[in-house]
C-alpha cells in the first residue's frame, strides 16, 4: 500500500507494504534480551492456584502467565520527560488519539573518544541538517553489531550523547529521538542526565510531548536519510513504556 503525505509542503510517497521495525522484541524464558542497568532478566510465569494453572502444557486450558520486566531495563521503549520530574508524567498520553506518523531522518553516527568514554558530539548532526529538520529522528550508533539486540549493557559505560546534541535537537524542534543504546546520557553520571534534561527543556523550557525511545536496533539495510516513522507505544501509564517503531521507505 502506497500512502502519500505532505511536509513542509512536498508530497512524499511512503510504501506501508515494507515496514522495517525498530523494536527488540522482550523475551523470558531464557530466550536472548538485550537489558541494562542491572535489572534481573525479565519472567513470565504462569499463575497457579486452587485447581489452576496458566499453562496448557503443563495441563491447562489457557496459557496465562505473570509478566515481570522493567520498561528501561529490557528492550525497546519510548520515555516522555516524566523519566526525570517528580510528578511521573505517563507516555501513554502523547500516543492516545495523536498522531503516531512522522516524517523520520535516519542517521548513522560514530561517537568519539573522550577520555575512556565514547561520545556522540553535535558534529554527528551535520548529516541532518542537509535534510529539512524533522520531528523525529533516528541515530544509529557504530559500530552496529547485530549483537546489540542481545547486549548486556550493564557496567559497560556504553556510548553516550552530549547535552550540546540533545539541546541542538530540541532548538530545532525535533520531538522524537530514537537510539540504539540504553541511555542518551553516561550510565553513571552521578544522577545528572544532562542530555535527557536538555531534550525535555527540564526545568525551565519543558517540553512535555517529546519522547526518547531507547534500545532499538537499526539493520544494517535502512540507508541513511528520510523515511516514514510509525512510533507504536504499549498504553501504560507510567513514564516509559515498551515500544515498536517502524520505519516505512519514502520516494517523492
Ligand atoms: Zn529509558
Amino acid at each position: 500500500m502506497i500512502c502519500e503525505f505532505v511536509w513542509q509542503d512536498v508530497v512524499y510517497r511512503a510504501d506501508l507494504s515494507h515496514p522495517v521495525d525498530l523494536s527488540i522484541p522482550l523475551a523470558a524464558d531464557g530466550q536472548p534480551n538485550p537489558s541494562a542497568w542491572c535489572v534481573p532478566p525479565p519472567s513470565m510465569t504462569p499463575v497457579r492456584g486452587e485447581g489452576f494453572v496458566g499453562s496448557v502444557i503443563a495441563g491447562g486450558s489457557v496459557n496465562f502467565r505473570d509478566i515481570q520486566f522493567n520498561p528501561h531495563g529490557h528492550g525497546t521503549h519510548t520515555e516522555c520527560m516524566g523519566h526525570i520530574t517528580p510528578v511521573v508524567h505517563p507516555v501513554d498520553p502523547l500516543f492516545r488519539n495523536r498522531p503516531a506518523f512522522f516524517p523520520c531522518a535516519v542517521i548513522t553516527v560514530q561517537p568519539q573518544q573522550l577520555g575512556g568514554d565514547w561520545v556522540v558530539t553535535p558534529d554527528a548532526l551535520d548529516a541532518v541538517a542537509k535534510l529539512q529538520w524533522p520531528p523525529a529522528l533516528v541515530m544509529r550508533t557504530l559500530p552496529n553489531d547485530p549483537s546489540k539486540r542481545t547486549q548486556d549493557w550493564s557496567n559497560t559505560n556504553p556510548p553516550y550523547l552530549t547535552s550540546d546534541v540533545t539541546t541542538q535537537l530540541a532548538n530545532h524542534g525535533v520531538q522524537h529521538l530514537l537510539i540504539d543504546l540504553p541511555s542518551v546520557d553516561r550510565e553513571v553520571d552521578g544522577g545528572r542526565l544532562e542530555a535527557h534534561h536538555a531534550f525535555w527543556g527540564v526545568p525551565d523550557n519543558p517540553r512535555p510531548s517529546c519522547t526518547i525511545t531507547e534500545m532499538i536496533y537499526t539493520p544494517q539495510n535502512v540507508s541513511d536519510g528520510l523515511w516514514l516513522l510509525h512510533l507504536a507505544v504499549a498504553p501504560f501509564v507510567n513514564d516509559a513504556a515498551p515500544s515498536r517503531p517502524t520505519l516505512y521507505p519514502v520516494s517523492h
